[in-house]
């Protein structure tokens, strides 16, 4: 008889955009001649850069030539490709080695497939709200998860408390959907809290593009004493327009031992058995962002989406509602007025102004109450949403 991984029944059925589609498809067919201004989905819209995708079509070419033809690549990614990311950090003062960078399909991957490296015996300690792929790939392993609670206190920052335990700590900074970004500062103590404890942190830096304040850490290899605790997941999802082309990296660094084995080493055996590494054509276009005219384009696309932030930013100052995010991240998590509940302000934007957000309590407990709006939308429909905000909200 097989058994199945029981630990699935646990989890929560994930409604949440399929009840945002439901509700969207309802309100649409209602109303067919209302344009509904979608502001909800983590999705861009911008398409990919010029220089990515000429470096695309030149691997495309190279494919169809028995000269140029590349099979299998190595399972780690490409040298061409792990030497550049690891001179973009140099370029901001940290040092990571080319193999100790790991290139995959994306980081909802990566991030999900750690869990294979750690027993399921660690305590989990995941912010609430977060993304939720943290606690659900924990959930299928029966891990045990305990949450530190992100709340307008602390500026949806939670920071370790005195009798806070827990072994395998995921950190996302700037967050998901909050916004919030920890300061060096912070960073500093949950390093020492991860050495003290020997535990490990997962920091998840998808959205370290969008830092612009450079007092941020936008890698956890800006605090001292993290190349002891910490593994880092960054994507280029969110940087260059990678959603649909796909691909991220993971950094190991091989200072990680834990119980005298090289997490680095563990981590190249797990990808070697169980991946055979990104298509070459992606590698290929993931390695145009880092040429000077690459990160020229990739900036200008992140500053777009920014200053669309800073439009829906104005126009909630205006109308005096509270809100963190927006400065240096993508996401805006405003507090839902008049006492409304996340759900409650959904149907209220949907129905009235024909706008759609992200309901926070899809988030986490403590989400409920909250809103995530993304600045990924193009500018017209930023700025008429924000518009019907001004006039009907
Ligand atoms: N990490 C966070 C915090 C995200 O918000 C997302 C995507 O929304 C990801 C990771 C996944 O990125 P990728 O597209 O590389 O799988």
């Amino acid at each position: 008889m097989a058994y199945i991984n029981a630990n699935y029944l646990n989890l929560k059925d994930s409604y949440l955009f399929s009840e945002i589609n439901r509700k969207v498809r309802e309100e649409a067919a209602k109303n067919p001649e209302k344009k509904i201004i979608r502001m909800g989905i983590g999705d861009v819209t911008l398409p990919l850069v010029p220089e990515v995708v000429s470096a695309m079509h030149k691997a495309v070419d190279e494919m169809a030539s028995a000269e140029t033809f590349r099979g299998y690549g190595p399972e780690q990614g490409y040298e061409f490709l792990r030497e550049d990311i690891s001179k973009y950090y140099a370029a901001f003062g940290v040092e990571v080695a080319p193999g100790e960078i790991f290139i995959s399909d994306g980081t909802k991957s990566d991030i999900a497939n750690i869990t294979d490296i750690f027993s399921d015996d660690n305590t989990i300690i995941v912010p609430d709200p977060v993304y939720p792929v943290y606690v659900d790939t924990n959930i299928m392993c029966g891990r045990k998860i305990v949450y530190v609670a992100g709340t307008a206190e602390n500026n949806f920052l939670p920071m370790p408390s005195a009798d806070l335990k827990g072994d395998i700590i995921y950190l996302c900074s700037p967050n998901n959907p909050t916004g919030a970004v920890y300061s060096k500062e912070q960073l500093e103590i949950w390093v020492e809290f991860a050495l003290a404890n020997q535990a490990i942190i997962l920091f998840d830096a998808a959205y370290e593009a969008y830092i612009h304040d450079a007092s941020l850490p936008r890698s956890i290899y800006q605090i001292a004493g993290a190349r002891k605790c910490a593994i880092e997941f960054c994507s280029l999802s969110k940087t260059a327009g990678f959603t649909g082309t796909r691909c991220g990296y993971t950094i190991v660094p091989e200072e990680l031992v834990m119980q005298e084995v090289s997490l680095n080493k563990l981590w190249n055996r797990r990808q070697s058995t169980k991946f055979n590494g990104t298509a070459y054509v992606i590698q290929k276009a993931a390695q145009a962002i880092y040429t000077p005219e690459g990160q020229k384009q990739v900036h200008e696309q992140v500053e777009y989406y920014m200053q669309n932030a800073r439009i829906i930013a104005d126009t909630l100052k205006e109308k005096g509602i509270s809100f963190v995010g927006g400065d240096n991240s993508p996401y805006i998590w405003l507090k839902c007025p008049n006492g409304m509940k996340s759900w409650e302000f959904f149907d209220h934007l949907l129905v009235n102004l024909g706008i759609v957000g992200t309901p926070g309590a899809g988030f986490g407990e403590n989400g409920e109450g909250y809103f995530r709006l993304t600045a990924f939308g193009n500018r017209e429909n930023t700025i008429e949403a924000m518009q019907r905000i001004k006039d009907l909200l």
